[in-house]
């Protein structure tokens, strides 16, 4: 038996206003005329955060779209302009929710590794580290500041850049950043928590590590959506830590059918993270019968529509592309159901499965 040996965040600053440290934490990476770049959401063009940004000489503040979610040929555009506007850069800042932190991620990788970033798909595929990246979470519940992945659509999948050389040097998790985010979104982006607590949880790949923090993280984001009769600062704080707990969860472990199914919705008719994991949750009774049964209360109580019927009238050629995304995220399938999930998972169960989304 060998024991996962994985590569943490270096850095860690948590707490209300730490944003305000970020100049002093840069200060030390900067090097000589190299410039360091914010990769900044687009939600927060003309907005207050992005005045707060400490610029210092050819600084340069890249307001990223995330209109779709990350894809590859976007990741080597933007990293290609870069080495040519400045050939190096002294390290990349991502501002935003989990998709401007992987885009981040995957430019800091691109800057130091050759050909398009959909050649490093898969799982230690990196060769170079990166330069240097943080990451600044204005949404919380992706994990997406710990993980060692960046998760990435590419021309035949969607799948993350895994290796030691993705995650951040540095994180700045300030609960500030993430108030007055729409309910909707911070509840789509919240479950996303919830749900990789409950596959943790429940998961075959579980150890005391990942136990501890998915229970952790879960505690917490029930704190948040089951006993709270409104959002509050606190509220922002606890679910910053739940994702960081819950993203701690499954580094040791894996994500389970919410995510493997909702990866194949992601692919064919680009379903968001968030709300895909949301749709798909909604009939999972069968694999997390109390994690469902609190889903829904959830839902209910924080007055959330989950959307119904997004795979009615879909090819059969079309069901097959979303069967063959999801079947082939096989360390999620066998965290879910075991070494022998061929035997249960079939392509005719999961065309049913989807059939009902
Ligand atoms: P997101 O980053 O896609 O953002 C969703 C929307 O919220 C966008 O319109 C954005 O502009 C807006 N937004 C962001 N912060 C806001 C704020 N403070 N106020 C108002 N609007 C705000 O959403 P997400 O759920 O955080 O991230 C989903 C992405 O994360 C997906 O691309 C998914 O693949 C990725 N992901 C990565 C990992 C990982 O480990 N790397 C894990 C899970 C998900
Ligand atoms: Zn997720």
């Amino acid at each position: 038996m060998s024991f996962r040996n994985f590569k943490m965040v270096s850095y860690v600053v948590y707490g209300r206003g730490s944003f305000n440290q970020l100049d002093g934490i840069l200060a030390p990476q900067r090097k000589a005329d190299a410039p360091m770049v914010f990769l900044v959401d687009h939600f927060f063009e003309g907005k207050p955060l992005a005045g707060r940004i400490p610029l210092r000489g050819k600084d340069k503040i890249v307001f990223v779209d995330v209109t779709y979610e990350p894809k590859t040929t976007y990741v080597d555009k933007l990293a290609q302009d870069l080495k040519e506007e400045f050939g190096t850069i002294s390290g990349v800042i991502g501002i935003g929710g989990g998709s401007a932190m992987d885009l981040a991620k995957a430019v800091s990788l691109m800057m130091t590794n050759p050909g398009s970033s959909a050649d490093y798909q898969g799982w230690d595929l990196v060769k170079n580290p990166g330069v240097y990246k943080a990451g600044i979470p204005t949404l919380s519940g992706t994990g997406a500041e710990v993980s060692r992945t960046t998760v990435l659509t590419g021309p035949t999948r969607k799948l993350g850049m895994n290796s030691d050389f993705t995650p951040f040097d540095q994180i700045v998790l300030d609960p500030e950043l993430t108030k007055n985010a729409p309910a909707n979104q911070r509840f789509y982006t919240g479950m996303d928590c919830y749900i990789h607590c409950i596959e943790s949880l429940e998961g075959t790949y579980l150890n005391e590590f990942s136990k501890s923090y998915g229970e952790k993280a879960l505690q917490l984001c029930q704190k948040v959506f089951v006993e709270k009769d409104h959002w509050d600062d606190e509220s922002d704080d606890q679910l910053m830590m739940a994702s960081y707990a819950g993203g701690m969860s499954i580094a040791y472990s894996q994500v389970g059918v919410a995510h493997a199914v909702s990866y194949g919705l992601s692919y064919l008719l680009g379903t968001k993270h968030g709300i895909g994991n949301c749709i798909v949750m909604n009939h999972l009774e069968e694999y997390y019968p109390a994690g469902v049964k609190e889903f829904k209360f959830m839902v209910e109580k924080n007055r959330i529509e989950i959307p119904q019927g997004i795979c009615k009238g879909l090819t059969d050629e079309q069901f097959d592309t979303m069967i063959d995304v999801s079947l082939g995220m096989k360390p999620l399938w066998e965290n879910a159901l075991g070494k022998d999930w061929e035997k249960t998972m079939t392509r005719e169960k999961l065309r049913l499965l989807y059939e009902k989304l």
